[in-house]
């Protein structure tokens, strides 16, 4: 079972309801392995991908802050114990009223990519640290994320300058390549541009002392929408990146300090939800074609919001031995909207012929972005509750 270890198959085995399990040592062990990848690199966790209590206390007692996105995100990292000063306001899009609340709580680093919120942050957090996002393209990702946040090479100079003039420290540049970033020539070509506006920065006298890679690094268990692995580039991933910040070190001489904000990498494959069959059918669409589907307990409004880009990988426990026989079936969710359904519906997975409701499935790799997304009813179905397997504490 690729990607999940046995501490999590045990935790699904013991599950008798519906839960979404989330592995602390395996997130712990993920930290771990992130900061041998990235000697030296400050984590800034991504809350939105798992804004539950325990994970984000154990990545604090690890060592890492956190990137939130809103006044009571950053109430919730504080409340981790962590450090305030590793806490920053990493969304581009605030109310003054929102920028008041954040300094009141003791934040002085936000992030920003207009000179409208510029102006807002001089006047709602006088004095604070801001590092400016640069657009990227998004291309080579699940989700580019490209238009809603950053501004042009031009702009950051701008808006940087305008920082500066207000009384505010232009500290950094923010970067994200797009969410579950499938290749390295898209971190290659996000390292260009960052090191063109180094220089152009440079040259206005705007000396920065830290760059914010951002999220993007890919969680490794996902089936892609045909159903086949995705099996994300990691080593020439984490190599660009390396190669990257050197060049960024020598544009921008020394001193220059890096942070990373990683989201689904720290946490998707360390999570997956024990939930159930309600139905194996078979029925002729109007095509004329009989289809089998499978619903299940679970689904896009209850932890699989993400099915639009991508499928989890499904195993049935009591049909595991080798003479079962499947049967190639859309997989949806039980509620009454046609969305909630694996690809939108133009795919098949193979399910075992003699599944029959309330046999339990386990899918897996959905420990990010699920307890986020969930509904608070969409039909009567409830968010999935959690339970943890517990780590091992702070690691000494
Ligand atoms: C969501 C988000 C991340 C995390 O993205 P992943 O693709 O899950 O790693 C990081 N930084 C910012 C600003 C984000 O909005």
């Amino acid at each position: 079972m690729t990607h999940t270890n046995a501490r999590l198959r045990a935790a699904l085995a013991a599950a008798t309801e519906d839960q979404l399990v989330y592995d602390l040592a395996g997130i712990e062990g993920q930290y771990a392995s992130l900061q041998r990848e990235l000697p030296g690199v400050s984590v800034r966790f991504a809350m939105k991908a798992c804004p539950v209590d325990e994970v984000l206390a154990a990545l604090a007692e690890q060592g890492a802050g956190f990137d939130a996105a809103s006044p009571s995100e950053i109430e919730q990292a504080i409340a981790t114990g962590v450090p305030v000063e590793r806490i920053h306001y990493g969304n581009t899009i605030k109310s003054d009223r929102n920028i008041a609340a954040a300094y009141r709580l003791g934040i002085r680093d936000f992030a920003t990519d207009s000179l409208p919120d510029v102006t807002a942050i001089a006047a709602h957090a006088p004095g604070a640290r801001v590092f400016c996002r640069l657009a990227t393209s998004g291309a080579g990702a699940l989700w580019g994320l490209s238009r809603k946040f950053g501004c042009s090479a031009e702009d950051a100079v701008l808006v940087l300058e305008a920082a500066r003039a207000a009384g505010l420290t232009p500290s950094g540049l923010s970067v994200h390549v797009g969410s579950q970033q499938m290749t390295a020539e898209a971190w290659r070509d996000t390292f260009d541009q960052l090191a063109d506006v180094l220089v152009e920065l440079g040259r206005r006298g705007l000396r920065l002392n830290h760059v914010n890679l951002g999220g993007g690094l890919p969680a490794l268990g996902y089936l892609d929408r045909r159903g086949l692995p995705l099996d994300p580039p990691l080593e020439k991933i984490f190599t660009a990146i390396r190669e990257g910040m050197q060049r960024l070190e020598a544009v921008a001489g020394p001193g220059l300090g890096f942070l990373i904000e990683p989201g689904r990498y720290l946490v998707a494959d360390h999570g997956a939800i024990r939930a159930h069959v309600y139905r194996l059918s078979a029925r002729e669409q109007l095509s004329g074609e009989r289809q089998h589907w499978l619903y299940l307990s679970c689904g896009k409004f209850n932890g699989l919001y993400e099915m639009d880009q991508l499928q989890y990988r499904l195993v049935f426990p009591s049909h595991a031995g080798a003479d079962t026989e499947y049967v190639p079936a859309v997989v949806a969710g039980p509620t009454c909207d046609s969305d909630d359904a694996y690809a939108h519906e133009d795919n098949l997975m193979p399910v075992p012929r003699a599944a029959e409701s309330g046999d339990p499935v386990w899918i897996l790799s959905c420990g990010a972005y699920a307890t986020s997304y969930m509904t608070e009813g969409f039909n009567g179905f409830s968010p999935v509750p959690y339970t943890l397997i517990p780590g091992e504490g702070p690691d000494r």
